[in-house]
């Protein structure tokens, strides 16, 4: 059977949420994929793999990794065995990320680290290696998650929006390094997203939104469009980021956000 793939495209978080959406989009757009998340969710990536051959009648490979993206020996053999399964790698979505919600004056070292270990570390070591797995073949597209949050300064949210603004220099500074070999670095920046990720942010115990709905009603209220997004949002981004005809567009952390305004 001649292979009608569009390449090989791996990505992290994938077993809820944002990167689950990322995964299906791209599997309709013709891509096979490796896909990650930590060992604990391995259920819901193999669950992730059925429906995929579901849809498509077995006419998309995958691959599940489970693996934290914190460990850089987790990610290098991540991207070792989805290049070995699955014959390359393509695209590399850097999604996974996790979120803490308190005060400055009540985020624990912990906490920062944490959050800082995936959200940064994570996303530097998963363009670290896809990077090395794209130069010799000068070609790739590298995408991580940045937000909102990476764009403003965000009460209670220091260690995340920290770790955002940090994924936004990561992308600007590989982009210009890797340009010469044909590889491209962009990131996402969501504003409210539908997840877990914001269910956890509306009900975290702050003052902040209370007076506002809470936050989603926080969000709808500071939204051009008056709505939350959803992951399928995101996804048609980073479809389109993961296309050839996206060549001219790299080192940008793109707002997608509903036209968030905070006047
Ligand atoms: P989500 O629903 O919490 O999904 C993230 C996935 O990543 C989860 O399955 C999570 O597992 C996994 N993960 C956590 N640590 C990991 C690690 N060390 N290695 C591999 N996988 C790991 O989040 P989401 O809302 O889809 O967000 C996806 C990305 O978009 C994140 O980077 C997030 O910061 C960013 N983002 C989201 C929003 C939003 O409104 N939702 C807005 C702006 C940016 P566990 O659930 O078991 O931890």
């Amino acid at each position: 059977m001649i292979s009608n793939s569009k390449g090989v495209a791996l990505i992290t978080g994938a077993g809820q949420g944002i990167g689950r959406s990322i995964a299906l989009r791209l599997a309709e757009d013709g891509f096979d994929l490796g896909l990650n998340d930590i060992p604990a969710n391995k259920d819901k990536l193999s669950q992730l793999a059925v429906d995929i051959a579901g849809k498509h009648g077995g006419q998309r490979r995958t691959h599940v990794v489970p693996a934290d993206v914190t460990v850089e020996d987790d990610v290098k053999i991540m991207m070792e065995t989805v290049v070995k399964e699955l014959g390359g790698l393509d695209v590399m979505v850097a999604n996974a990320g996790i979120i803490r919600t308190a005060p400055l004056t009540e985020t624990s070292v912990a906490d920062w680290d944490a959050v800082l270990a995936v959200n940064v570390r994570g996303t530097f070591l998963c363009y670290k290696y896809a990077a090395q797995h794209m130069i010799p073949r000068r070609k790739g597209r590298i995408i991580g998650a940045s937000s909102l949050a990476g764009k403003i300064g965000t009460p209670y949210l220091s260690a995340y929006s920290a770790s955002k603004f940090a994924v936004r220099g990561l992308t600007q500074s590989a982009a210009v390094e890797l340009g010469r070999f044909g590889i491209t670095v962009n990131a996402y920046a969501p504003g409210g997203i539908q997840t877990d990720m914001l269910a956890e942010l509306h009900t975290a115990d702050v003052e902040w939104t209370k007076n506002e709905g809470g936050f989603y009603g926080m969000m709808e209220s500071r939204a051009a469009s008056g709505t939350l997004g959803k992951a399928d949002d995101i996804a048609s981004l980073v479809s389109y980021l993961a296309s050839e005809e996206a060549h001219f567009i790299t080192g940008q952390s793109i707002s997608i956000d509903g036209g968030i305004h905070f006047d």
